[in-house]
């Protein structure tokens, strides 16, 4: 039994096994340069009635469901009273629940007071996927993300202190040749000053029908990054967290060139020195028809 979606549907990688309700459809922002996901959709929220029809009708053929996605782009945008109140119906309805979730944009959690943020987390939501693509605020204007570093660290130390769980999304590759470097550098200086407890650093793959407004965007040459320039960035942007606390690290998304990951700090050497050993031995990368974005 499936609802019908309005496709297409994204979900993280790790909520493939939650029931997903679409909340709202699209994304308000639907601007970064780099993101093809719901440029065929206007952003609109759907009738209130269809959603809590859909959960009760969810939880009569799912009734032992414990993870819940709520797409698309950025639930959070939704109002705090409507949220809070399909969050508190899920809960009613699915009695094993453990864990909703949704997208945040940065501007999603900054236009929310942290009174707000506490009614949805009390509500139940329990963490929010947000992307902070890179640290460097030249390459955030270039790829019209539509935030600067200083408000991505806001708006995650406000989700952190509302108590939301936070896993976070960088783009490997998202500087080009140019500023590969710095981008590693200010991306983990973001994560440091953050401390998400997860990190997904996932790789730019530049689709088709986006290309050309990406490069236009970038406003200079873009010269992108062959692989085992991604594994020095990726090494440069391991090797440039500090943090004090636990970090689940992972970059194994479908566009990475390999499965890495571990926790950071205590497995920082080890991803490193996998990251080495992968420089020197390309024939263990994945080959790049297999990567998607
Ligand atoms: S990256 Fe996120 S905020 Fe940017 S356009 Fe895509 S869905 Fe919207």
């Amino acid at each position: 039994m499936e609802l019908a979606y309005d496709y297409p549907l994204y979900r993280p990688p790790s909520e493939a096994r939650s029931l997903i309700f679409q909340v709202t459809l699209g994304c308000s922002f639907n601007k970064c340069s780099f993101c093809n996901m719901y440029r065929t959709k206007d952003y609109s929220e759907r009738p209130m009635e269809e959603i809590h029809e859909e959960i009760e009708l969810m939880a009569k053929y799912y009734p032992q469901t414990k993870r819940v996605f709520l797409a698309d782009g950025d639930a959070l945008n939704l109002r705090t009273d409507k949220l809070a109140k399909i969050l508190l119906n899920i809960k009613q309805r699915f009695k094993n629940i453990e864990r909703i979730s949704s997208y945040s944009m940065p501007k999603n959690l900054m236009q929310k007071s942290m009174e707000e943020l506490k009614v949805l987390k009390s509500a139940g939501l329990d963490m929010v996927y947000l992307g902070i693509e890179s640290g460097n605020d030249r390459i955030l204007k270039k790829v019209t993300k539509g935030a600067t570093s200083k408000m991505i660290i806001d708006s995650c130390k406000k989700a952190k202190e509302a108590n939301f769980i936070l896993s976070c999304m960088v783009i490997l590759g998202l500087g080009g040749k140019k500023y590969t470097l710095q981008h590693a550098k200010d991306t983990a200086r973001v994560i440091n000053s953050i401390e998400p407890n997860y990190v997904g650093a996932l790789t730019l793959y530049m689709e088709p029908e986006i290309e050309e407004e990406f490069l236009q965007k970038f406003e200079e040459p873009f010269a992108a990054l062959e692989d085992r320039e991604i594994l020095v960035e990726l090494g440069n942007l391991v090797d440039n967290i500090n943090v004090k606390n636990d970090v689940l690290f992972r970059a194994n998304h479908a566009s990475n060139v390999y499965a890495i990951g571990g926790t950071l700090p205590r497995d920082k050497n080890q991803i490193l020195s996998k990251i080495d050993y992968l420089k020197t031995h390309p024939e263990l990368l994945k080959p790049k028809v297999l990567r998607r974005f």
